[in-house]
């Protein structure tokens, strides 16, 4: 079963994956309102009320801003690991017991064909994870609010088709920026978010003979820009000598525009 994905939206104005694999199909957080997920659906033109399930990483907004909305809609199942459960259960409003369910840190879920394995990031949520795809032979990563990459994910992150990669901020950028100290502090932290270059560094760690696509994801809008990020991604990956073309391609990502349907 071919697995097809989109990034619907991403950034800190809003988060949102969708994944398909024959019947099953899943979305990966929902951090825009109810009304902007439909229009990205639309766009993708795809059906939310054919979603098995959103798959929750963590219960900072611009993740589950429109969780609440869209599993009341379309009456989903939501998934979480219990400690995020804890702190987002009020903010997603009225759910009945029965869509709730618990996703735990490193483990495996399958639906039909496609397995879903949940993996631990470094981030200031309660106990935030990301989720790798695996269907027909293929494996697709995500990977986004993260301070860092440890040994320990890159090693559950390594060789997969495709990956969609945070490449937050470029560290010049920050410093120089408007941003208050503090929160420059958190950014650039273990438990912030991942730079262009460490996102690099990380890439030619994990890039296989498989990997054909990585997209650059949750650009912060103040500190970043998709072609300082693409060109930053690019130089360190050419200087570790992993030209990007002749097996892999980078691609952006959009806060507002889901990027196309495609195949893994
Ligand atoms: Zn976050
Ligand atoms: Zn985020």
């Amino acid at each position: 079963m071919s697995m097809q994905f989109s990034v619907l939206a991403s950034g800190s104005t809003g988060n949102a994956i969708y994944v398909e694999a024959g019947e099953q199909a899943f979305l990966v957080d929902a951090g825009l309102s109810g009304k902007q997920m439909d229009k990205l659906f639309q766009q993708i033109d795809r059906d939310p009320a054919k979603l098995n399930g959103i798959l929750v990483t963590h219960e900072h907004k611009d993740h589950i801003h429109g969780v609440g909305v869209m599993a009341r809609k379309y009456n989903l199942p939501v998934y979480a690991n219990e400690r995020t459960w804890k702190v987002m259960d009020q903010q997603l409003g009225k759910l009945a017991t029965d869509q709730k369910f618990i996703f735990e840190m490193e483990t495996v879920k399958s639906f039909g064909g496609l397995e879903i394995e949940s993996f631990g990031v470094s981030h200031d949520a309660v106990e935030p994870m990301f989720y790798i795809f695996r269907s027909g032979g293929k494996k697709l990563v995500l990977i986004t609010d993260t301070g860092y990459v440890s040994d320990r994910m890159k090693g559950l992150i390594s060789n997969a088709d495709m990956y969609v990669f945070e490449s937050n901020h470029d560290v010049q950028m920050l410093r120089m920026g408007r941003y208050p100290w503090n929160i420059k502090r958190r950014i650039l932290s273990d438990v912030g978010h991942v730079s262009n270059e460490d996102a690099a560094l990380a890439m030619c760690d994990v890039i296989g003979d498989q990997t054909k696509r990585i997209y650059l994801a949750h650009l912060s809008l103040d500190n970043n820009m998709k072609d300082l990020a693409r060109m930053s991604v690019k130089q360190t990956l050419e200087s570790k000598d992993m030209p990007i073309g002749d097996q892999f391609e980078l691609f952006d990502t959009d806060p507002y525009t889901p990027t196309v349907l495609t195949a893994v």
